[in-house]
């Protein structure tokens, strides 16, 4: 009862504090001068860019800390797309921006004199790595702050004339996807000519199927190869048609030779790790028809959920869930990259490697995080 009077009382001030700004506001606007009006304009700019700096500020502490990944996501971009909300262009510029402000501190107070934008920040962060990718090019702090005083009080057209200056290969533009329809989206990228040719060996060979195949034709054909190859969560035959069956050992071994080089040290110098299929109750081995049901039964996604408590308040209704069940405030991870198989009790402690319900999937990223924690 209570509950309602306070949301009528809510709904009743909400209502007068709407009216009260369709009214006042515009007039209020509309009541000053000129050059009053560009003042105010240029004070709440500067304050707006005050308040950026300071979520940048923010952004740096979430991800020395690595709350995102106990809040459940893989990484901080998933964290500033999901649960703040940022659009993925909005969160990549202040990802990039706040890790230049890390390294050049200066660049703070550029950023809240207006010297420096999330755009020019941005476009020097994918500059930089892609010095990195095309020319190997690793630029050290110096050089950093060197080049971002080239592209201070810049224009984004300016901004990429100075690059192109530095380094033509380094400018080339970033890939990008745009949804054309609910089912069509546009993908745009610059190949190597190496690879076109690659593509063109391609087309040849699945001439006897598709003549003179589109781009859209081939890349589909591509991608049916690559996952009758490499997606583990669907069970396929020889001949790689998908069955209820048996995935192959070979398989489950790419497997765990990509996921090396991102599993925590203990695991990584471990001896047994390069080891599949050995089956022992007493062993560390998890044996491959395990690996294949625990696959199977979290569907190739992270399992990581985050604490509960931590999202206290997101969803009232939480309170009144059973303790063991997946809170609804909680945050589940799902990646599908880097997944790995983690012993929910470690095997150190007496984890069993033949129970089922002792083993889930994880990213690396929160594999890494749960081994850090327990040690
Ligand atoms: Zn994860």
């Amino acid at each position: 009862m209570n509950n309602k009077i306070n949301t009528q009382n809510n709904g009743k001030q909400l209502q007068e504090l709407t009216s009260l700004t369709k009214k006042d506001m515009p007039l209020k606007l509309n009541s000053l001068d000129n050059s009053k009006l560009i003042l105010e304009l240029k004070s709440l700019v500067s304050e707006e860019r005050k308040l950026l700096s300071s979520v940048l500020d923010y952004l740096l502490e979430v991800q020395t800390r690595r709350l995102y990944l106990e809040l459940g996501f893989p990484s901080l971009f998933e964290f500033c797309v999901k649960e703040l909300q940022y659009s993925e262009s909005a969160a990549q510029r202040r990802i990039s921006a706040a890790r230049l402000m890390k390294d050049i501190p200066e660049v703070k107070t550029k950023i809240e004199k207006g010297n420096l934008n999330l755009t020019t920040l941005s476009q020097a962060a994918m500059f930089i790595g892609q010095e990195k990718r095309v020319n190997q090019k690793s630029y050290n702090i110096n050089q950093k702050r060197e080049l971002l005083g080239k592209l201070e009080n810049k224009s984004k057209s300016e901004c990429e004339k100075e690059l192109i200056k530095i380094s033509p290969l380094a400018t080339i533009p970033k890939e990008r996807e745009r949804l054309i329809t609910e089912e069509k989206i546009e993908v745009r990228f610059v190949i190597t000519k190496e690879l076109k040719e690659k593509l063109e060996r391609v087309k040849a060979l699945i001439s006897h199927k598709k003549v003179n195949p589109s781009y859209e034709e081939l890349l589909s054909e591509l991608a049916e190869i690559a996952l009758n190859k490499l997606d583990k969560s669907v069970d396929r035959d020889k001949k790689g048609n998908k069955e209820m069956g048996i995935i192959k050992d070979e398989q489950v071994s790419n497997r765990k030779d990509q996921c090396q080089k991102a599993l925590p040290p203990a695991e990584v110098k471990n001896p047994d790790a390069q080891q599949v299929g050995k089956e022992s109750a007493n062993s560390r081995y998890i044996p491959t028809t395990i690996k294949r049901q625990v696959w199977k039964r979290d569907q190739g996604k992270c399992q990581y959920v985050s604490d509960k408590n931590f999202n206290a308040g997101k969803h009232e209704n939480s309170k009144n869930q059973k303790d063991n069940a997946i809170d609804s405030s909680a945050q589940k991870c799902n990646s599908t990259h880097f997944i790995q198989i983690d012993h929910i009790i470690p095997f150190s402690h007496g984890g069993s490697s033949t129970d089922i319900n002792n083993l889930r999937l994880l990213c690396a990223n929160h594999n890494r995080y749960r081994w850090e924690k327990r040690t």
